[in-house]
């Protein structure tokens, strides 16, 4: 394990707390990469963040079934494991914690971690129970791997929110880094499942990162009503012929509706479909970005 060999795979829990241990024996820092797998540049950017500030650094790879509802794409979720562990290998991960649905859920829980009214708003509204699933598995997975360092993508940026919130309120021993979004080169923010889009969609999807453009430039010129931006986002997508969940204006700890006017590190946050694929995207008013 010194980021030269192969990836170790890990499949069980007790085998996991074993590497673990070893990888943090005197004093090293373990990073983790929590991920659904079917790894894609957005997961690796984590990793190479997660290696630059760690000793060691270790993924998961789990479709979790709890946050998956029952109409939604568990089943149909993209897998490929042997081409995780090449692209993780190419990238130097040393640990790749694969366990089964059984492993992590050998029965259904009884105890959850359930968020407060920050899991309620943007995708916690149109996917009740989500967030419920995310936490209860990466609070989970905190406790099985135990790492210095969790390493989060701003694509999922509800998600980012939730889990900072848990590892304070829980006190977590874990330090949250957050890694910006990773696009492809016409702005579509990389994603699992852009694979579900067919070429005409695919085409179609331009339109969300296009709609935050779009946001940011109305901010540049002058616009700071919240309600206002968001309808300018809207409209872009609407155009594109997407079925709009939410486009929004929000303060980023407490995903309220910020006052006007509109500060630039809000964040236009929005959830669209494009035929049946949802996708989500944000980025700030004003500010760095990856568009
Ligand atoms: P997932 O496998 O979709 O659960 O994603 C695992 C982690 O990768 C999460 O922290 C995501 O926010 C992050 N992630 C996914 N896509 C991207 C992206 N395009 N850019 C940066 N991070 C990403």
């Amino acid at each position: 394990m010194n980021g030269e060999d192969a990836p170790r795979l890990v499949e069980t829990i007790p085998d996991m707390r074993a590497a673990s241990l070893e990888a943090r024996t005197g004093g090293r820092r373990l990073g983790f990469v929590p991920t659904l797998g079917f790894l894609h540049e957005g997961h690796l950017s984590l990793v190479d963040r997660a290696r630059e500030r760690c000793d060691r650094v270790a993924i998961s790879i789990f479709v979790n079934p709890a946050q998956f509802a029952p109409d939604e794409d568990y089943e149909a979720y993209p897998r490929d494991l042997q081409r995780d562990l090449s692209l993780a290998d190419d990238r130097g991960v040393d640990i790749v914690f694969a366990p089964d649905r059984e492993e992590m859920y050998p029965e259904p829980p009884q105890a959850w971690v359930v968020p407060g009214s920050l899991g309620d708003r943007l995708d916690g509204a149109s996917r009740p129970d989500h967030f419920r699933g995310v936490l209860t598995v990466v609070a989970k997975l905190f406790n099985v791997v135990r790492p210095d360092l969790a390493v989060f993508g701003r694509k999922d940026f509800q998600q980012s929110v939730l889990v900072r919130r848990m590892a304070r309120d829980l006190n977590v021993p874990v330090e949250i880094e957050l890694a910006p979004i990773v696009r492809e080169e016409d702005g579509l923010a990389v994603s699992s499942r852009n694979q579900y889009l067919d070429d005409g969609e695919r085409r179609r999807a331009r339109a969300v990162p296009e709609s935050l453009r779009e946001v940011r430039e109305a901010y540049r010129e002058g616009e700071r009503s919240p309600a206002a931006l968001g309808r300018r986002g809207r409209r872009v997508l609407e155009e594109a012929g997407a079925e709009v969940d939410y486009v929004e204006v929000v303060t980023p700890d407490t995903l309220e509706t910020p006052p006007e006017p509109a500060p630039p590190e809000s964040v236009c946050a929005l959830a669209a479909r494009i035929g049946d694929t949802r996708l989500i995207d944000n980025a700030r008013l004003a500010g760095p970005t990856t568009l």
